[in-house]
């Protein structure tokens, strides 16, 4: 029977578990980003949804089991690409912009994409933006714990996504996932 299967937790890291992790990022050893300020994080193991480098490091771990993981530029939010800055003139700023380095801004192309930046250099007649990833050319330093491992169900094989439960009933949650093409 099916539901029994779903029931009888995976002992290991596979691909289409579902993984809690638990993560600490650290660049040039600075805490980024951790799991500790919020929730693990949730994902189907092996669909992409995190970053490359760190899932390939994932399989086969068990529940409690922590891991470090480096994972290179290349492997992690990519190299920095050298054409994704512009300088724009000081003069073309709202005045309620404080032009200060590492200041993030949302820019408009002429498509009305919406492009994430921040400013890396004040000139004098100039601002220098940088649409990189903040975290381009940067290696990663992750600390993991696996927090908790079940199956994937059908539908969010299908869906290509978790399903988080809220209150026991566990499909009614999707109205901001909707994906279904
Ligand atoms: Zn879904």
């Amino acid at each position: 029977n099916k539901m029994a299967d779903l029931n009888e937790k995976p002992t290991h890291v596979a691909k289409d578990t579902v993984v809690s992790l638990g993560y600490t990022l650290r660049v040039d050893g600075v805490v980024v980003d951790s799991s500790e300020k919020s929730e693990p994080i949730q994902f189907i193991q092996g669909r992409g949804h995190i970053i490359s480098g760190l899932e390939n490091q994932l399989y086969g771990m068990q529940v409690g089991e922590q891991k470090q993981v480096s994972v290179s530029a290349s492997d992690g939010y990519g190299k920095l690409d050298k054409n994704a800055f512009a300088d724009v003139p000081r003069d073309e700023f709202p005045p309620d912009i404080p032009l200060k380095t590492g200041i993030g801004l949302q820019l408009r192309d002429q498509d009305g994409n919406v492009m994430e930046g921040y400013i890396s250099e004040v000139g004098e007649k100039s601002v220098r933006l940088d649409f990189n990833h903040p975290l381009a050319g940067k290696e990663l330093d992750f600390s993991v714990e696996v927090v908790d491992l079940r199956n994937a169900t059908a539908e969010e094989l299908s869906h290509g996504h978790v399903h988080v439960e809220e209150g026991g009933e566990g499909d009614e949650e999707d109205e901001e996932w909707e994906d279904e093409e």
